[in-house]
């Protein structure tokens, strides 16, 4: 279906070459009514119209901001394609169902199956990148190869796309690795970052079922977002049918989201809106309880409800997905095989098991921690918690990591091959919880 949509003019430069204030302009959304041959099709309920250059970060695993989603709406995300075989299954499941996703495409893949990257613009997906060949060290390249990793990857999508056009400037950083740099250089290139806010870990060696589980358990808990999964794994696509057919179900729609242009500018929006639980004076002071001065030590009798955001009872896979990257200091180890053995692939895993949070997660955390240690009333923007992470070295075989956060996103620095414990200090459901977990060295 071809609807209207109105939408503001939200910048000077549209302004200036004289749109108006609002513009209406056509823009393309089915809904499962216009899903034909399926009439039970989930469909994209709407299309969303977002200004990279307004909000350059998003997604709340490392970021303050995400998507401005009412609640059930769901972003669909793929990551690491072209792969002929599984990303095809995957256009064809979307296809099935008019589901509209975006897809953050890798450059050299790109350049094996220039087909692939096509068949994603006439079916009428997204197409962001996600550099040429996926270093896993992205926060500690010096910004000369970021930026060549980043170009590169445009110039493969693009000419594997034979049309600048069909590109958006979405790009999400290999692995979640952030680093300011890196930032500052895509925010300068108009190009907006796409973290996430929540996964599914289909990069693990884990079941399609589990997969599916995932997937739907972590978006209820936060009732809206974007959902990070990889098109090129097999896994993921056995899923993806379930999962679609579930997100019905429970009464959840599909956003597509295209990047503004002079001719269709960004879908009007308020600032809380970018935020997945806005700041709100009344529902802050009301929701927060009392919080005790918090003995940590004590943090291994209590429960771990919020583990499941990052499956972290798996302790064993987090430290072997650590161990790929570090050799026990930090410092990142060569891929274990060249280029493109994907099935072995880390992939993602090493830091989307750890994503390391953007700085100003941390600004807004000294107020909370404030508040925690001295039992007073939680400051509003406490709601915006993402993660706190500290390690300190308590003695030579162990250190000791703190981290507290409602979206569960953490640091990637870990001191690998050695035994260490995390001590997550989670807000879930209005309640502060400390989990502790044990991660064993492999
Ligand atoms: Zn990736």
């Amino acid at each position: 279906m071809i609807g209207k949509v109105c939408a503001g003019v939200r910048t000077p430069r549209w302004a200036a070459l004289g749109l108006g204030l609002f513009a209406c302009v056509a823009a393309h959304s089915a809904s499962a009514a216009d899903c034909p041959g399926h009439p039970d099709a989930l469909g994209t309920s709407r299309t969303l119209v977002v200004d990279p250059r307004e909000h350059p970060r998003i997604g709340t695993m490392q970021y303050p901001e995400t998507l401005p989603l009412r609640d059930h709406e769901v972003v669909l995300t793929f990551d690491d394609g072209p792969l002929p075989r599984n990303s095809n299954q995957v256009l064809d499941i979307l296809a099935s169902q008019c589901v509209k996703a975006t897809f953050f495409e890798i450059g050299r893949m790109a350049k094996a199956y220039p087909e692939g990257v096509r068949k994603l613009a006439e079916a009428g997906h997204s197409i962001g990148t996600h550099s040429e060949d996926h270093p896993l060290t992205m926060n500690h390249m010096p910004i000369e190869r970021v930026k060549q990793e980043i170009d590169d990857g445009i110039e493969s999508v693009k000419a594997a796309l034979g049309d600048d056009t069909a590109l958006s400037p979405f790009f999400r950083i290999p692995g979640l690795l952030r680093a300011d740099d890196v930032e500052d250089y895509l925010a300068s290139q108009g190009i907006q970052i796409w973290s996430a806010d929540f996964l599914a870990d289909d990069w693990r060696h884990i079941s399609s079922s589990r997969v599916y589980d995932l997937a739907i358990k972590r978006l209820e808990e936060k009732g809206r977002g974007i959902l990070l999964l990889h098109d090129i794994q097999a896994r993921t696509a056995a899923a993806l049918p379930r999962i679609l057919q579930e997100l019905k179900a429970r009464g959840y729609r599909i956003v597509h989201v295209v990047a503004a242009t002079p001719q269709n500018p960004a879908t009007p929006s308020e600032p809380q809106e970018w935020q997945l639980h806005p700041p709100s004076e009344d529902v802050a002071i009301s929701r927060w309880p009392k919080i005790p001065n918090f003995v940590l030590a004590d943090a291994g009798a209590l429960a771990a409800p919020s583990l499941s955001d990052l499956d972290w009872r798996d302790g064993a896979s987090m430290t072997l997905a650590e161990d790929r990257t570090t050799r026990g200091h930090g410092v990142p180890l060569p891929r274990e095989a060249p280029w493109p053995r994907l099935s072995s692939w880390p992939s993602d895993g090493a830091a989307i098991a750890l994503p390391v949070p953007a700085q100003d997660i941390f600004e807004i955390q000294e107020g909370l921690r404030v508040a925690l240690r001295s039992g007073a009333p939680l400051p509003h923007h406490a709601e915006q918690t993402v993660a706190d992470h500290e390690a300190n070295s308590t003695d030579a075989g162990e250190s000791r990591h703190r981290m507290r956060g409602k979206h569960h996103a953490a640091s990637a620095r870990h001191v690998a091959g050695r035994a260490t414990r995390h001590t997550m200090h989670a807000r879930h459901g209005g309640l502060k919880h400390l989990v502790q977990v044990r991660k064993r060295s492999v």
